[in-house]
Parts: structure tokens; sequence; C-alpha cells
């Protein structure tokens, strides 16, 4: 700690600080995520957890991580200093006025470089928004803050924990699905539609009618002098269902994009990914070939069952799909594991899943609720369960006292809350089970 010297404080919030501070010895700058550990040693490490994820990450879209220690009851993460603000501040100051197309995919294809990298190293971020993505003066894009991220034990697991930002999260969320990485393209998709309109796809001024909004994926649509590609990517990664959307890897070997990775990525990274983009790319001229003979010959049942199919091998990445073919050895032990732990694979019933209604979800409940009110002091709302941060409490203080269901928590709480951070553990499918710990900003 002695080797760096605060200059500035750069951000403030649940968790702690982040610092701006001098490294003496290499007279650098960076920026350190100063996080209050909590009192038992789980809550510990889930903090930790936070400094192990980014330190896997390898990548000039990702936030560098230099090094991690404890001292006086906080973990500090000294990371690289993006000394631009982030994406949510850029579309702020434009007021009103809207970005060219080409930095806007300038910026677009850094995050799905960024993107890439996680979900190839199994690593769902869970909390990607514009206020997450931070620039620096030489134009480059990381994505930051792993405060939320998590690892999956193997590619086609799912996390059944909620976690994220309420503007930001899909569909399957609020009707009880697991999250998996097509959930992090649709908030990836809330920023392409940021970047391109300046405002948040899904406004409301309700939970009820927010979530509403969400789950029907209705949102204006772009204005009409963007290009087809952007309006085409904004469809797809809006599709309802997460095997719809398509990965990041898929996204980036579209021609649009893949032609700017040359100017992302260093010489040496860019025929390693070149590779990767070609095998996506052939991945999915067999799956259009074999479409092209079934449309000539199949009923129209079949039909669209194999572009079903197709759609959803074409929409995987590599590694998934490498995953795939090579049956998943490891399947049964890692479930089990991975069941412990609270992540659950459900590759093997994947589809039946998303197809079953499950009656009791949020969006059933808000459907038969009155409506709900979003303009409740502070005060009020801490009487209802919402316990705003406050300097002297710690950080993760949801449990016990607040109320039992989701419900309770988002009839209290002012819609403005939506766009802050939250983590919900779901121990059983059950919605009125649901609420045992709320993270909020
Ligand atoms: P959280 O959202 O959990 O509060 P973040 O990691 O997003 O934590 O950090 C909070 C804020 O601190 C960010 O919104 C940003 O303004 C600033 N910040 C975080 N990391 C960096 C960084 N590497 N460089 C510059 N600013 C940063
Ligand atoms: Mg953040």
């Amino acid at each position: 700690m002695e080797e760096y010297k605060v200059l500035k404080v750069l951000g403030e919030g649940s968790f702690g600080r982040v610092l701006l501070v001098h490294h003496g010895i290499s007279d650098q700058k960076y920026a350190m995520k100063e996080i209050r550990l909590p009192m038992s040693s789980s809550g510990v490490e889930n903090s930790r957890k936070e400094a192990v994820l980014l330190a896997k990450m390898k990548h000039p879209n990702i936030v560098a991580y230099k090094e991690s220690f404890e001292a006086d009851g906080h973990l500090y993460i000294v990371m690289e200093y993006c000394d631009d603000g982030d994406l949510m501040q850029k579309i702020k100051h434009r007021r009103g006025n809207l970005f060219p197309e080409d930095m806007i995919l300038h910026w677009f294809v850094q995050m799905c470089l960024a993107v890439n990298h996680i979900h190839d190293k199994r690593v769902l971020h869970r909390d990607i928004k514009s206020k997450n993505i931070f620039l620096t003066q030489n134009g480059k894009v990381k994505l930051g803050d792993f405060g939320s991220a998590r690892l999956l034990a193997h590619p086609m697991s799912y996390a059944y924990t909620y976690v994220g930002t309420p503007y930001y999260v899909p569909p399957e969320i609020w009707e009880s699905m697991p999250y998996n990485n097509k959930s992090d393209i649709w908030s990836l998709g809330c920023i392409l539609y940021e970047l391109c309109t300046l405002k948040h796809p899904f406004q409301a001024n309700s939970w009820k009618h927010l979530i509403l909004k969400i789950c029907k994926g209705s949102y204006n649509p772009l204005p009409s002098h963007y290009s087809y590609e952007l309006h085409y990517l904004i469809k797809q990664m809006f599709k309802r269902n997460p095997q719809d959307r398509p990965s990041a890897s898929t996204i980036l070997s579209r021609g649009c994009l893949t032609k700017l990775i040359k100017n992302c990525l260093p010489s040496e990274m860019i025929k390693e990914f070149e590779q990767v983009l070609k095998e996506t790319k052939k991945h999915e001229g067999s799956a259009a070939r074999r479409k092209g003979s079934v449309m000539a010959g199949g009923s129209s049942n079949n039909r669209k069952e194999n572009r079903r199919r197709e759609d959803e091998s074409s929409n995987r990445s590599p590694l998934e799909r490498k995953n795939i073919t090579e049956g998943l050895s490891e399947g049964t032990k890692e479930q089990r594991k991975s069941e412990q732990e609270g992540d659950i694979d459900l590759s093997h019933v994947h589809r039946r899943q998303w197809e079953k209604r499950i009656s009791n979800t949020v969006l059933d409940v808000l459907e038969n609720a009155s409506l709900l009110s979003s303009s409740f002091t502070p005060e009020e709302t801490e009487s209802g369960g919402v316990i705003n941060y406050c300097e002297k409490k710690p950080r993760k203080q949801w449990d016990k006292e607040t109320p039992r269901t989701l419900m309770n928590i988002l009839t209290n709480a002012d819609v403005s809350l939506a766009f802050k951070t939250y983590t919900i553990y779901k121990p059983a499918q059950q919605l009125n089970e649901v609420v045992t710990k709320m993270q909020m900003l």
C-alpha cells in the first residue's frame, strides 16, 4: 500500500471506493478498487472473486489487472487506469446529437472482442452496461467492473443467482429462467441501442411496465439513417429466446465488424482471431447449405425444426460447439459440483426448459399487480425494505429484515433504482422463495 500514493477518488459505490493512485516505483497511474471486506468468511471469499476473475482476463479491451492485496479489513484491486470516463457519460454529453455510425462500430467491435474473450474463458459478466464500459483517451474501450462476474463450471452451464441492473436484464431472468452467455449478449444489445439512439431501449415509469417491455422485447426502431447491419444486429441481440441470440464470435464474424478488428488488436492476436472467425464462418456456411437442401425437399415442419437447429448451432461460439462435439465428457462430475455451487448444467434439458412456461414468473405476478409507485422518498423506500446504501453500513445488507418476495421489493422501490446493480439469490424456482439477499448501491 505504501508504494501507492492516492491522488483522488474516481468512483464510489456500495463496495467502497475506486481511487486514482500513483505507483512510485513504475511512475505509473493506476485505478485502485478498495472493497470493504465483510465479516463472514463466505462473504470474504465472494469479494475475492472479483480480483480472481479480473486476474484471469488478459485482453486489450478488458481493464488490465496489476495486483491485489488485503490490508486493514479491505481488499485492494490495482488495475489499469482508464482516463476518459465511461460510455454512459459519453452518451449523456451528446445532448441528443447522435453518434456517427463509424464511431458506434469502432466502440461496439471492441466490446464484442471483450465479451468474446470472457465467454471463451467461461466467465459471465452479468452486469454489462454503459457505466461499466470504460474509455481511454487514445480511443480504447475497456470492459470493467467484474464485481458481479461468475465463472461457470463449463460452457453449457447456467447460473441461477440473478445479478445485474434491471434496465439491462434480459427476459429470461424476469421469467425465472437461468442465466448464460446469451444473457450478456442481450445487455450488450442494450448498449448498442443506447449508442444509436442515446436512449435506453426499454423505458418505463414503473417497474411493472419496465419488466413487461423487456419481456415483450418491444422497443422503438433505430433512426432510419443507420445501416441495415445495425438494425439487423439489434434485432438479433434482442431475440426473446436466448438460444436465438448470436454469440459474440458470431457477431464478430459479420463482415462490417470483422474488417474493423485489425484496428483494435495487436498483430499477434489478429492471426489467432482470424482462425476463430474462419471456423465460425465455416460452421455457419455449412448450416446455411443444410438449410438450402432442406428447403428444397423437407416438409414445412421439418424445415422449421432444421432451421431452428441451425440457428441454434450457428449462434454458439466455437468453444461451445467444440464441447458439444466432444460430448462434454466431464459433464456429470462438473454438473454435480456446479449444482452445489448454484450453477446447474441444463445442456441436456436446454430446449424444453425454455419452452416450458413457469407459471409463477415475475411477469405473471406483475400482470396481476396494481400499478407500482415510482414516487417513494428514500425514507419510504427504506421502510418498504429497500435500504439505500450509506457509508457506515457494510456492503451486503439486504437479507434478514427485507421483505420475503421480489414483488414486495419492487412494489416499494423507485423505478430509477433500476439502473443500479442487484444480487438476488434464488434458493428455488418459486418466486415467493426468491429473495434472501439483495445488494444495492
Ligand atoms: P461498482 O459499479 O461496483 O460501484 P466499478 O468497478 O464500476 O464498481 O467502479 C465504480 C466507478 O469507479 C466506475 O463507474 C468508474 O467511474 C470508476 N472506475 C472503476 N474502475 C476504473 C478504472 N479502471 N479506470 C478509471 N475509472 C474507474
Ligand atoms: Mg460499475
